[in-house]
């Protein structure tokens, strides 16, 4: 039995009001709000353990590396991953990015080369990507998608060749909220002999991962999308893969042997994890995702299909309304427009009563152009949103639309 309300109390933030309204927070997409055991890690952490990680021979160092460490077999743990080798820690799902795109970039492609990439991608999976092309007189491919929002497979299958390096895509769009189907993806470039990045930033908060069933070689997501911290995130990648990269960043844990005629790298992981780590933010976001474990992906999941199905079919009961995204597969994320109100106008009048939901191009405006429009208005649910908060949404977007008519 899910009890929405009694996990509502884990979060302190939820009783708060803004400009004298209950907050209604339906920004989940941009970030999650933060439950008791999360902060109360980092504080209890700071407070009684504090000391740097990995080489300290002392009391503190010891109990910090070995809470780090812990973290990194939680967060296997959650991604099902065969090894803690393959979990890297990075600030975020964009630190992933770029970390894979340049130490890819310089052991894999060469001018001519072609690297590929979905229509409906955030510019984290974007312009990392345009940026080692710059570097190498590469070219960007792109995966063109339906009118409705669904990627077109036929033509990525026509987009693969022997000059394709690496295919990045993400699981679910953070705009459309469409759930891609990366398995056939995955599958498809594994026939050209392609390895396959896959964008979990707006799936691992929603659904449960496996990224051995999936058989992506390389997954990135960010810890404050899921109830973490922010500043911490993951770069899964298979060991075979890791092990052919070369080092991201110089300097710190990521050395085994250092002269200035020359330098070894450590092991996986410690080779891509230069400098301190955000120790402090690694075992907070273990307390997230055990957090979110302790619930159960496949209860989180039914709740928020559950209220994205209320939610849609209760928005579209208003004139004028124009949701975005395909009819089935919408994940916890709607995008809308109503009438020729501006984005901004119904997010701003939204907020004023207490409604934070997020406006613009939500960093896709390669996705909004395919569209034709600026921007649209989205609200995306997290674990501890409810019905009644969907009723709220809406008759705020009616009360907007009806000044606007
Ligand atoms: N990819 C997707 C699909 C996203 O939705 C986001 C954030 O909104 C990102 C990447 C970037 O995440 P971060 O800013 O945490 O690095």
């Amino acid at each position: 039995m899910y009890d929405v309300n009694k996990i509502r109390e884990d979060f302190p933030i939820l009783t708060r009001k803004v400009y004298g309204k209950p907050l209604v927070y339906l920004d989940n997409g941009a970030t999650t709000q933060k439950p008791h055991c999360v902060v109360d890690a980092m504080v209890d952490e700071y407070y009684n353990v504090n000391a740097n990680v990995h080489r300290g021979v002392h009391f503190l160092s010891q109990k910090a590396t070995d809470l780090h460490e812990a973290s990194r077999e939680t967060v296997r743990r959650f991604l099902n991953a065969r090894s803690t080798n393959e979990i890297l820690f990075t600030r975020g799902t964009t630190e992933s990015i770029n970390l894979l795109a340049f130490s890819f970039g310089e052991a894999f492609v060469k001018e001519g080369d072609e690297l590929v990439v979905s229509e409906m991608e955030h510019h984290s999976d974007i312009v990392p990507w345009q940026m080692l092309c710059e570097r190498k007189g590469a070219v960007l491919r792109v995966i063109p998608m339906t009118d409705e929002g669904l990627l077109r497979l036929d033509a990525f299958a026509d987009l693969l060749n022997e000059r394709t390096r690496i295919v990045c895509c993400t699981h679910v769009s953070n705009v459309l909220g469409t759930v891609n189907p990366v398995k056939d993806i995955i599958r498809l470039a594994h026939g050209h002999g392609v390895p396959v990045l896959i964008d979990g930033a707006q799936s691992t908060p929603h659904f449960s991962v496996d990224v051995q069933d999936l058989d992506c070689d390389f997954f990135a997501f960010s810890g404050h999308k899921v109830y973490g911290p922010t500043g911490v995130g993951v770069l899964y990648g298979k060991e075979e893969w890791l092990d052919r990269l070369p080092p991201y960043q110089g300097g710190g844990e990521m050395i085994k042997n250092v002269s200035f005629k020359k330098t070894t790298y450590n092991e996986l992981p410690y080779k891509f994890e230069a400098g301190t780590p955000d120790y402090i933010a690694t075992h907070a976001l273990a307390k997230a995702l055990d957090y979110v474990s302790s619930i159960g992906m496949a209860n989180i999941y039914e709740h928020e299909q559950d209220l994205t199905r209320y939610a849609l079919a209760r928005m579209r009961e208003v004139e004028g309304m124009r949701i975005f995204g395909p009819e089935e597969q919408h994940d916890a994320v709607i995008s809308f427009l109503v009438g020729n109100i501006h984005h901004l106008d119904m997010g701003t009048l939204l907020d004023r009563l207490g409604i934070a939901v997020r406006t613009g191009h939500h960093c896709a405006e390669p996705l909004m152009h395919r569209l034709g429009i600026e921007g649209t208005v989205r609200a995306s649910f997290g674990l501890y949103n409810t019905r009644e908060e969907v009723d709220i949404l809406v008759a705020g977007i009616q009360r907007v639309a009806q000044m606007f008519l």
